[in-house]
């Protein structure tokens, strides 16, 4: 492989080039990316069921209420 940013020839398992210093964005590096992406999903995903708790919650708590001023 070359580097992408002077074009010097790198082996194929290089991170950075030896001559510019440049990222090389080999696969290892993309399997981590990936990896962080699917922890911020998972991550992504409480925070949307926090919400949906959190406005079922808040409805139920609504309800409640037109229910005990109904009454009166
Ligand atoms: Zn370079």
């Amino acid at each position: 492989m070359f580097c992408k940013k002077c074009g010097n020839e790198l082996p194929d398992n290089a991170m950075f080039c030896s001559k510019c210093g440049n990222k090389t964005g080999n696969e290892r590096q993309a399997e981590i990316t990936n990896e962080n992406n699917n922890i911020w999903k998972d991550h992504k995903n409480k925070i949307i069921i926090g919400a949906v708790v959190g406005v079922a919650v808040i409805l139920c708590i609504i309800l409640i209420f037109i229910i005990s001023w109904s009454d009166r």
